[in-house]
């Protein structure tokens, strides 16, 4: 029987996408081949390459000046590959301190140009997404993570801001709609909401390459990506191409629209049911949570039922609920891919446990 998969990355994906990608490992298109053994400069990969292109582009409306492209090395290399490509060292970039994944990517800003790190929330364990503060005139870009997958908060309005942002999308990405236009940089690691393991979409717009002064080795230039469509050396294929097979179920599915409703609908039985049950509760501002991690604790007086829940839980098909050790409890992650009737069952299981227990 197929699990209920809460795992937050690697993740769930959606089942008729693993199905199709099954089919290709095995023989792609009926060709005798698996497409794990074409070449990528092949045409069956050209045209997997400028399909998944041009359906981003489509889905989330990206104007004509901004690139798509496929790197490795996951949302982590781009923590250093951004600012080495747009920040010079006499310069200033702005950041927003509101998780691990956004305090890793300030550390590696570091080695490029001077860093202003507007606001934290880091002493308040990343509870919460800092607000208000004051975008300064001359900095290079403000980079931001749209959503915190360790500590469940999401940034649902992106701040008005005269520098273009550079955003860490990896754990919302094409989650919901947004206005791309003030957006410089996007990244995002494909395995959380996209694909598998393997590879990391950047979108880049045309005005933010080339202004820094500093000499770049090719496989770190975006240039290089932009100019040879992805395709300097061997990209991820399999990973490129199963993000591929996804990007076609969004747009079967509503495109970013229906993304949404499907996950307004799924986070709002879970946080109804952590609000409502008297053995759990939240873990961050109400107005931060995020629709994609779901981050919940037991209440005090109860907490040493949280073995006991968890044993029923995977007792239930449930996997990936254990919160990470920086917050603890459990940790519902219910990107895109996952159904309405998974979330349902872990609250009937809530609801079930609190009246025994409770
Ligand atoms: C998982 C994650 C990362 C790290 O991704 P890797 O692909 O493992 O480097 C970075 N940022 C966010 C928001 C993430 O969720």
């Amino acid at each position: 029987m197929k699990k209920h998969n809460f795992s937050a990355g690697p993740a769930i994906l959606p089942a008729p996408v693993l199905k199709e990608a099954g089919k290709a490992a095995a023989n792609y298109q009926g060709m005798g081949l698996s497409l794990l053994e074409l070449s990528h400069r092949g045409p069956e990969f050209t045209a997997i390459i400028e399909e998944a292109n041009a359906l981003m582009k489509e889905i989330i409306g990206l104007p004509d000046d901004y690139h798509v492209l496929w790197l490795s090395g996951g949302a982590s290399t781009q923590f250093f590959m951004a600012p080495m490509n747009l920040l010079n060292s006499d310069e200033t970039a702005a950041y927003v301190d509101s998780g691990t994944w956004a305090n890793k990517a300030i550390k590696e800003a570091k080695h490029f140009g001077n860093v202003a790190v507007l606001a934290s929330s880091k002493e308040q364990n990343y509870t919460f997404i800092p607000k208000g503060y004051k975008i300064p005139k001359d900095a290079k870009y403000l980079h931001l993570t749209s959503n915190n997958t360790i500590f469940g908060t999401q940034l649902h309005k992106f701040p008005k801001s005269p520098a273009p942002l550079v955003c860490d999308m990896s754990s919302d990405f094409l989650s919901r709609p947004f206005d791309p236009k003030p957006f410089g940089l996007i990244y995002a690691g494909a395995q959380k909401n996209l694909g598998p393991a393997g590879t990391t979409v950047v979108i880049v717009r045309e005005d933010m390459l080339g202004s820094v002064q500093r000499q770049l080795p090719s496989m770190v230039d975006y240039r290089t990506f932009v100019k040879e469509n992805s395709l300097y050396n061997t990209p991820p294929v399999f990973p490129i191409y199963v993000s591929l097979l996804t990007l076609r179920w969004i747009k079967k599915n509503g495109g970013l629209k229906g993304m949404q409703r499907r996950n307004k609908a799924k986070a709002a039985i879970l946080y109804q049911e952590i609000d409502r049950n008297p053995l759990f509760k939240g873990t961050t501002a109400v107005e931060d949570r995020s629709l994609m991690n779901v981050c919940f604790v037991m209440e005090e007086k109860y907490a040493a039922l949280e073995k006991e829940f968890l044993k029923e839980t995977e007792a239930n098909g449930m996997v990936g609920l254990k919160g990470h050790r920086s917050v603890g409890g459990f940790r519902a992650s219910i990107y895109n891919a996952m159904p309405k009737s998974s979330v349902q069952a872990l609250v009937d299981l809530m609801a079930d446990f609190a009246r025994r227990k409770a």
